[in-house]
């Protein structure tokens, strides 16, 4: 069974966002829980945990459904200290803020070396922030996004990613999400079926499908292998309709949530539908 959904607005309150997802027909959303572009927020109230609870259970959302994504400001691989300690310190708040909604993932970037390290050293620092706060928190499993490459910003190659595993201590709490913008972007052909096999296989042989907890379903606004971060609605960027076809069509990605990010969030509902009717 495939749980799509999109990533879904929690203004006013985390207990929106599972009303606003099944509005516009999902299965499965996406959330911010603390306010993504400020370090500090104040603390999920008792009100708001209990009407989250409330509305998921009353809507049907389960936890597997639902994937939280930490703030953008957080790099767990900051190549100083400063940087470092405070990054660290957000992620420990967001893995917090979920252990009380009772979900059980938390979707994140894994972070860059601002040029200032190497990248062995920054995906060193990303796995030991992992560690840290998988140490202080319970439940909750740390899902690391691969990413477009932009910048100096690592993930992008599934290598990196395994790398990033290899150094994480509790193997059973940290997963994979893949955002089809960003792999397409990194290089990774999804445009044509044989690249999508070729991908996947490449995907489960690096790393491993065991691991992947979730997936951003996006097209792209730049090209294959430009490393730049543009999503775009389905089937009106460089990566075509087809590639979610066939990533409808295969198993190995039921059972976890499938979330849209595509910019315009008026056809969320019709992209939905449209993803259902393959
Ligand atoms: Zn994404
Ligand atoms: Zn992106």
């Amino acid at each position: 069974m495939k749980y799509i959904g999109a990533h879904v607005s929690a203004s006013g309150g985390v207990e929106n966002a599972p009303i606003n997802a099944s509005q516009i027909g999902a299965k499965a959303f996406a959330l911010f829980t603390k306010n993504q572009r400020q370090w500090k927020s104040s603390p999920l109230t008792k009100d708001n945990i209990r009407l989250f609870r409330e509305n998921c259970e009353k809507l049907d959302y389960q936890p597997f459904q639902i994937l939280p994504h930490d703030s953008y400001l957080i790099n767990l691989g900051h190549p100083e200290q400063e940087g470092l300690d405070k990054s660290r310190e957000a992620f420990l708040d967001e893995m917090q803020r979920c252990e009380q909604l009772g979900l059980d993932r938390l979707n994140f970037h894994p972070g860059g070396s601002l040029q200032k390290i190497s990248d062995e050293e920054c995906l060193m620092r990303i796995a030991e922030s992992i560690n840290i706060t998988l140490d202080k928190t319970k439940g909750v499993t740390a899902v690391i996004e691969n990413t477009a490459g932009q910048g100096s910003n690592l993930g992008f190659k599934f290598e990196q990613l395994r790398f990033i595993i290899d150094h994480v201590e509790d193997k059973s709490r940290v997963g994979i999400c893949i955002d089809t913008c960003h792999t397409f972007a990194a290089g990774y052909d999804l445009s044509t079926e044989a690249g999508f096999n070729a991908t996947f296989l490449n995907f489960d042989e690096v790393i491993g499908f065991k691991y992947l907890k979730g997936m951003h379903i996006n097209d792209s606004k730049k090209g294959l292998g430009s490393r730049v971060d543009r999503h775009d609605s389905l089937g009106k960027g460089t990566l075509g309709i087809e590639v979610f076809k066939w990533l409808i069509h295969d198993p190995r990605f039921d059972e976890m949530p499938l979330i849209l990010e595509t910019p315009d969030e008026s056809i969320w509902q019709e992209e939905i539908k449209l993803l259902y009717s393959f």
